[in-house]
């Protein structure tokens, strides 16, 4: 009975306040998928970190001195418009279905680097960057978690939530500059679970990767699982 009163509820609140595409106003979706086809995908991978091309997007002989990952796979570009306001929409204003129209943005850039890399799909797991708990219970969801899950749904890989947590509050990544960033993260996510990650590639999931400094600290966790791999996909690099 529940189920068919929640129905009701939902027919009446889209009467009084219709979902519109944030792109044209069209109504019944946040994203029409015409405005969605609309956000241009990174076909060309490159060094995440001096951004010279490389072919299958993997941290170049340069730069890849310090990092725990191979690389970083960023969907679609931060300067389109559309894709910043979805993420905010998601991350700000708590649009829960938000997460679907990116999933399919992060899903475009999956396939980018699935055309260069040969994988078993059971050797594939998404582990999305998590939330303090407390804020987590603040937003009602988490982001990255809700991005991951629609993206298996297009992918069919395995999404596991649970095998790295936060243990430190820390206050947003955004306000600061590089140096804090790295600092105000450090130390804050622990390894739970560590056999099923062993010998896997791991793709660690984000909305924007800024300076990836979160990526990089979940990075040296996860390692200590002794994945094959560790990759970041993230929607874009941001500024
Ligand atoms: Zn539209
Ligand atoms: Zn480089």
């Amino acid at each position: 009975m529940w189920e068919g009163i929640s129905k009701i509820w939902q027919f009446i609140l889209d009467i009084i306040f219709p979902i519109k595409c944030i792109g044209c106003l069209w109504e019944g979706e946040w994203v029409c998928s015409s405005c969605l086809s609309e956000i241009e995908i990174n076909k060309k991978l490159a060094c995440p970190r001096c951004g010279c091309i490389s072919d299958d997007g993997s941290f170049c002989d340069q730069c890849r001195v310090t990092s725990k990952m191979t690389g970083i796979v960023a969907a679609a570009s931060y300067e389109d418009k559309l894709l910043r306001q979805a993420v905010h929409a998601l991350k700000y204003k708590f649009v829960r279905d938000m997460s679907r129209p990116l999933a399919t943005i992060l899903h475009a850039g999956l396939k980018v680097w699935l055309s260069r890399h040969q994988v078993d799909w059971q050797d594939v797991i998404f582990v999305p960057v998590p939330l303090y708990r407390q804020r987590q219970r603040q937003r009602g969801f988490n982001q990255t978690a809700l991005l991951a899950q629609e993206l298996n749904k297009r992918a069919k890989f395995t999404v596991r939530d649970d095998v790295l947590v936060r243990i430190k509050s820390t206050p947003a990544q955004a306000k600061l500059d590089p140096i804090k960033r790295r600092k105000n993260i450090k130390g804050a996510f622990q390894l739970e679970k560590t056999a099923i990650l062993r010998g896997k590639t791991i793709f660690i999931i984000d909305d924007i990767c800024t300076t990836s400094a979160t990526l990089e600290e979940c990075a040296k966790e996860i390692d200590k699982a002794k994945p094959r791999k560790i990759w970041g996909l993230v929607l874009a690099r941001g500024k």
